[in-house]
């Protein structure tokens, strides 16, 4: 199969080495792919530069570049269903998820064309009638853009899209594990009138083609969705050749909820927060953040609704959520409980595989609930990734000191991506909001995002936003050009002769 799609040709890796794609579900073949390697990542990003350089791209008109993703949009909402099952197949979600995925993927290529033309920078006033001062945004250049495998379309839109309206040439690396939609979008493109070597597809692992997208110094700029360490990594990487670095991680988020919340919301989005998907969301409330006095009632209610998940496969109907990606994946998930459960945790339900011939072949893991932890537990700062709920427990002897232990707990984490606060009180609501250290906050729900709104996270979630209007910018260079119309001396330097005399004074 020839899946790297370089310089607006497919070809096979120049080794010749393929690597099946298997539906975590179920464990059947959905798919051969060529696998890169540094020759190929090479050859992608000299491909990108000469798009960069000497290509059309840069220069289109934004309307038209809009224009472009816009057609691109309305392809996708017209194969909506092959695409999702595409993405349900690679990644082992239900398809109505996928589904939900595509309608999102299909609004952030919209909102970037709606805002395409809005970098189109500003007049500066000098102070000085013969100068015009003004600030221009330019592509930033050649982009790797290198995506994670929970949604794997969706989180591709949000690099793919602002960097297409603003002109700039890229190397798209997916996850290994699910390639398959990033190959629908290359034929897209294509078919669209991408213009070849603007968007480049290289299908590989993350160790053999990651070097070569992450320190080649013809890129400019290295956008990474992914976890921590690969994070760092790529940070790292890109130091050398001062690349710009942009970098969504991880999260342990907490979600919040005060003795005064409307309970049944709480606790059913509590639900939605952590065990959507698996747990496999980089935002996944895995932090529950409980007031003493409603623990009890919050915790058995969860434990029940849980003990009520069903578990299943793409195209199961009565499923609700899925299995974990992968068999190194639910190890890893193992041994975090496991460790959770050495430090002293209390496991309330789950813990282990599902039994059952339909889940045999599959890599599901139950619903878990992990009650008294502590600060000091790994499992209460590493992220499990997983379906794993841990339980912390606040209390304060008036409103304020319950505030400030909440909020002491929530922010306590190296991560901050998201957060919940679950309660009544506006004003409260409001203040917590304020006080904690993560990107998105939501009150009084979990989970919604719009494309129009900024995303990204404080500490080592990240650095840098997608989405919104700051989603745009990241990928846009800044130019402040000075028109001086009435050129004159500067005068600074004395204009002297060989023997000292200054002009004009012999
Ligand atoms: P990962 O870090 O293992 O891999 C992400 C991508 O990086 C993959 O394409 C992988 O092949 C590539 N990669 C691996 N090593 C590399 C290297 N040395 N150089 C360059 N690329 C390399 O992450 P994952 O397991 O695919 O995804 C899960 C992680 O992603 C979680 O930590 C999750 O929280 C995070 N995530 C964050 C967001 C967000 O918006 N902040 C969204 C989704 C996922």
């Amino acid at each position: 199969m020839e899946t790297l799609f370089i310089g607006g040709a497919w070809r096979a890796a120049a080794s010749g080495e393929t690597r099946t794609i298997n539906c975590p579900a179920n464990g059947s073949e959905v798919a051969v792919v060529s696998e890169a390697g540094e020759a190929d990542a090479r050859d992608a990003v000299a491909a990108a530069r000469e798009a960069f350089d000497h290509g059309p791209w840069p220069s289109t008109s934004t309307p038209e570049r809009a224009a472009l993703v816009r057609r691109v949009a309305d392809r996708l909402e017209a194969n909506k269903e092959e695409v999702a099952r595409l993405e349900a197949l690679d990644t082992g979600k239900r398809l109505v998820e996928a589904m939900i995925d595509m309608d999102d993927v299909i609004s952030v290529f919209r909102h970037f064309a709606d805002i395409a033309t809005s970098g189109a920078g500003r007049v500066v006033d000098t102070g000085n009638a013969h100068v015009s001062s003004r600030i221009v945004h330019e592509p930033v250049g050649v982009c790797s853009l290198i995506t994670p495998w929970n949604f794997p379309l969706l989180q591709t839109s949000w690099k793919v899209a602002p960097a297409l309206v603003t002109g700039n040439t890229f190397v798209l690396k997916p996850s290994e594990l699910t390639p398959s939609t990033s190959v629908w979008l290359m034929k897209a493109l294509a078919e669209e009138g991408l213009p070849d070597g603007v968007a480049n597809l290289i299908t590989g692992a993350g160790a053999d083609v990651g070097p070569a997208l992450t320190t080649d110094p013809r890129v400019d700029l290295v956008s990474f969705t992914g976890g921590l360490v690969t994070g760092k990594t790529i940070m790292r990487a890109g130091a050398d050749t001062v690349k710009r670095v942009a970098l969504e991680l991880g999260g342990k988020n907490p979600n919040v909820i005060f003795a005064d919340a409307d309970l049944p919301a709480a606790i059913d989005n509590a639900l939605t927060a952590i065990f959507l998907d698996s747990g496999q969301v980089c935002s996944a409330g895995a932090r529950l953040v409980v007031e003493e006095s409603i623990h009890d009632q919050v915790v058995d209610e969860l434990v029940r609704r849980a003990e009520g998940i069903r578990l299943g496969g793409p195209f199961d109907p009565d499923a609700e959520t899925g299995p974990l990606i992968s068999e190194q994946h639910r190890e890893k998930v193992e041994r975090y409980v496991a460790e959770a459960l050495e430090d002293g945790a209390v496991l309330r339900t789950g813990g282990r595989r599902p039994e059952g011939e339909e889940y045999e072949n599959g890599y599901y893991y139950l619903p878990t609930i992990l009650d008294d932890c502590t600060a000091d537990m790994r499992a209460v700062h590493d992220e499990s990734f997983g379906p794993v709920l841990t339980v912390e427990t606040f209390s304060g002897s008036d409103a304020d000191e319950a505030e400030d232990a909440a909020v002491k707990i929530a922010n306590d984490t190296i991560y901050g991506l998201a957060g919940a606060v679950w309660t009544e009180n506006s004003g409260r609501a409001e203040r917590v909001a304020a006080r904690l250290r993560h990107g998105t906050i939501w009150i009084n729900d979990y989970h919604p995002y719009v494309a129009g709104a900024e995303w990204g996270g404080y500490k080592q979630s990240g650095n840098g936003r997608e989405l919104g209007s700051a989603g745009l910018e990241e990928y846009l260079e800044t130019k402040h050009v000075w028109h001086n119309t009435r050129p004159a001396k500067a005068g600074w330097f004395a204009d002297r002769d060989a023997a000292g005399e200054e002009e004009g004074t012999q």
